[in-house]
């Protein structure tokens, strides 16, 4: 379903948008744009120019990089809680 946007989307923009040519990415800003990017697959005329590094980046860092960080995260953080729970208690039978 969503792939199927993605698709016409990719379609459109390959059919419509000229690939300027000498146009730097607009992320990095240095090297020469040779992908087109969507924000919106929505909006498949709207898109931004990329290098190829960035437009990886890009994807792997929204879709995979985020959620299995923000897991990870918050598994360290539980187990800091979980320690820190056990030290507590420790530190109180030893008061008693
Ligand atoms: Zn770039
Ligand atoms: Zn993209």
């Amino acid at each position: 379903m969503k792939s199927k946007i993605k698709q016409e989307a990719n379609y459109l923009a390959n059919q419509l948008i000229d690939m300027p040519i000498y146009k730097r990415c607009q992320k990095c800003k240095k090297a020469l744009a040779v992908d087109k990017h969507h924000e919106d697959y929505n909006q498949p005329l709207e898109v931004i120019f990329l290098c190829k590094s960035c437009h990886k980046e890009i994807h792997l860092g929204k879709k995979v990089n985020c959620e299995e960080e923000l897991k990870s995260r918050e598994i360290l953080i539980k187990n800091k809680i979980d320690i820190g729970l056990v030290k507590l208690k420790d530190l109180l039978t030893t008061i008693k």
